[in-house]
């Protein structure tokens, strides 16, 4: 095992100004953190933090990056808390440890083998710093190297087709390959052992055949491009056995006819060099057609360069050559990490936006100029989920959202049934509100019940178009019984403050042009029919008004259907409260003292939150009076306040000008529709030029 200070010499290497306290104090903290924890092979767990540490330091990555490493798994398997490595190591170390945390404690199973694609998007939406993926696979690969020592074959079989399915192809995505081509075979070996001794058997065969084979090619080449002017770094590299397998497959071709295995690399200092390097070698060498490549160019998605040739080669053999330059090939084996990696001189500091740094600049730049028809359709799934969120069921389904989804999202994802029955929600166990906005990764558990349905606020909290229209299929569904209920309210109300009793068959529906009783009421609630008309039908059998209408009760009500919250007070719960009776619309609910009131008193309704609301008793408000300086205001104005059978209790000139007076008059009055009254009074007086009441 790499010791603390190993480790720290191998960073001094290539950044001499790395925070080494840090290092050492994540070395001892984890070593502690772990304790007597044994991994499968029987040693002390930590071996495997420290070598994961010691991975990471040799594709030179930063040193939270290194510290991450060593911390990786103390949330995860023993009692350290976030809060803890916030305190001690700072939040960006913190949050690197917790996004690996959350990406195992989802569980992939194989027996979903179609949901590969989902999961490996899910793991790079929920690494929004690449540093955690890099991590993440360099776990993987050191898991990989110890598979060994897990005893079930279950297990072992399970863990090699997750890395086949996921971790490879994400190795590959950010062109991590040397870590790709390692626990591919690894998991190659694990999952099908008889086709992989098979391979190397034929491997074994060939290169005895010829032991100087590949050292006398290398020569050759390196000769012909040295005649030319070009020193090159020419070297041969045997192919993996699961790249051959995939080859077989592929090409369709048998075991014996696999002869070209070697690889050859040419490695220059310039990308002039590299495509000079090209011409000499098709000059010299004959060329086999159709397998020429230029990923300089054209580089993959993932930002390999190269330029790639099959000639038949100075032994009469088809040899692949793949031409590139120092940087190239550094890209080509470690991909994002040799972008991340320190340089020297190059300082990264941990507040920066990771979106800033170089490297995401290169590789988005790859994005908008890739230009082959397979790369814009990799560009624009790299995008797509970009706006994506992907939740799980409690079973481990894989549900994905577009991003800014709620939990009624999830819900009406997973079944129509169950979106317009939700009550509530279980997000990674904790209950939250409906409302909530989802996050990669969250686990979710909706909570139904026989006696919900939808509410029309929910349209506010959903982004998908299936959550919307079930719900505004709902609202549409429930809206006549609402305006039916509602107009019936307020017409047995009318009728009670006549003091006449409420019989439905003395109603004239037909005198206001409706064909039913049913539409009356709707049309009632609904407001088409004013409030006004149906009193004076009513009052002309009984003109003198004896009491106050009765309240609508807003809990009898869906909220957002035939009452609505206005928008200017935003009444909520407790508040004393007016309803307007807006044609088309239904009952608007203010604030009692709101200042957006329209005062056609004949729309007024009395509401009530609930029955159990206290009986309004009188109270005071002030209003502020904006009256002409006349001898005759004083007098007409308290003449309205107290024909309107309000009192008022004080009085005061707050402002005197030649034609002008400013008071403050308070006034006591019964309730909000008094308010109403009483300041639609005072407009009509010819005096008063404003009233405006005051809170
Ligand atoms: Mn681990």
């Amino acid at each position: 095992m790499i010791t603390s200070a190993e480790l720290i010499n191998l960073v001094k290497s290539y950044d001499s100004n790395a925070n080494t306290d840090m290092l050492r104090k994540a070395y001892m903290f984890a070593m502690e953190a772990h304790g007597a924890q044994k991994r499968a092979s029987g040693s002390p767990y930590f071996y495997h933090p420290a070598e994961v540490a010691r991975l990471l330091a040799e594709l030179r990555m930063d040193v939270p990056t290194l510290v991450t490493g060593l911390l990786h798994d103390v949330l995860e398997d023993t009692n350290v808390t976030f809060e803890e490595l916030e305190e001690i190591f700072g939040s960006e170390v913190a949050f690197l440890v917790d996004g690996i945390t959350k990406l195992s404690s989802v569980n992939y199973t194989s027996s979903k083998a179609h949901q590969a694609e989902n999961f490996r998007k899910f793991l790079l939406a929920t690494s929004n710093d690449i540093r955690v993926l890099v991590v993440k696979l360099v776990d993987r690969l050191h898991n990989m190297r110890t598979i060994n020592y897990i005893d079930s074959l279950e297990k072992r079989k399970k863990i090699s087709l997750e890395t086949l399915e996921i971790y490879a192809p994400l190795a590959e995505r950010i062109g991590m390959n040397v870590i790709k081509d390692e626990i591919e075979d690894i998991a190659f070996y694990n999952l099908h052992p008889s086709e992989y001794s098979a391979i190397s058997l034929r491997l074994e065969q060939i290169r005895s055949k010829d032991d100087n084979f590949v050292q006398n090619t290398v020569k050759e080449l390196q000769r012909v491009l040295h005649d030319h002017g070009i020193d090159a770094m020419v070297s041969g590299r045997e192919k993996k056995v699961y790249s051959i397998w995939k080859k077989m497959q592929k090409r369709n071709v048998s075991l014996e006819q696999i002869n070209d295995i070697i690889a050859f690399r040419v490695i220059v200092k310039t990308v002039d060099q590299c495509y000079l390097s090209l011409g000499i070698i098709h000059t010299n060498f004959q060329i086999m057609p159709g397998r020429f490549k230029d990923y300089i160019s054209i580089p993959k998605l993932n930002n390999y360069r190269s330029l790639h040739t099959t000639v038949m080669g100075p032994f009469k053999q088809g040899i692949e050559i793949q031409i590139r330059t120092e940087e190239m090939h550094r890209v080509a084996d470690e991909g994002i990490a040799a972008h991340w990696s320190y340089k020297e001189g190059n300082v990264v500091t941990s507040d920066d936006d990771p979106k800033k740094y170089n490297w995401i600049k290169g590789l988005l730049a790859i994005l908008q100029n890739s230009s082959t028809p397979e790369d814009i359709m990799n560009n624009s799934k790299l995008e797509m989920f970009d706006n994506e969120v992907f939740c799980f069921t409690p079973n481990g389904d894989l549900i994905t959202l577009p991003r800014g989804a709620t939990a009624i999202d999830f819900a009406y994802e997973i079944h129509t049934s169950i979106g317009n029955s939700c009550v509530g929600v279980r997000i990674n166990g904790k209950m939250v509100p409906l409302k909530t906005t989802l996050k990669n990764g969250d686990q979710v558990d909706i909570i139904t019940s026989t006696y919900q349905h939808p509410e029309t606020s929910w349209e506010r909290f959903v982004v998908t178009g299936k959550a919307k229209s079930c719900i505004r299929k709902f609202i549409k569904s429930q809206e006549k019984v609402e305006f039916m209920n509602l107009g019936l309210l307020l017409v047995k109300g009318i009728f009670s403050a006549a003091d006449i009793t409420f019989l439905e068959q003395s109603v004239d529906y037909k005198s206001f042009a409706c064909d039913s009783i049913g539409k009356f009421y709707h049309n009632v609630g609904r407001g088409i029919i004013p409030l006004n008309s149906v009193r004076m039908a009513i009052q002309s059998d009984a003109p003198n008004k004896s009491k106050m209408e009765d309240a609508i009760y807003l809990m009898d009500f869906t909220p957002g259907i035939a009452v609505h919250f206005a928008e200017c007070c935003h009444p909520i719960l407790g508040d004393k409260i007016i309803g307007v009776l807006i044609p088309q619309k239904g009952i608007e609910v203010h604030l009692s003292n709101c200042d957006h009131l329209s005062y056609r008193k004949n729309a007024f309704v009395r509401i009530k939150w609930n029955k159990d609301d206290e009986i309004e008793s009188p109270f005071i408000i002030r209003l502020r009076i904006v009256m002409l300086n006349r001898t005759e205001s004083f007098s007409s104005i308290t003449g309205i306040i107290s024909s309107s059978g309000a009192s008022m209790t004080n009085i005061k000139v707050d402002h005197r000008s030649i034609d002008f007076f400013d008071l403050l008059v308070d006034i006591k009055v019964n309730d909000a529709i008094h308010i109403g009254e009483v300041q639609a009074a005072l407009r009509t007086c010819s005096y008063v030029r404003s009233v405006k009441r005051l809170t």
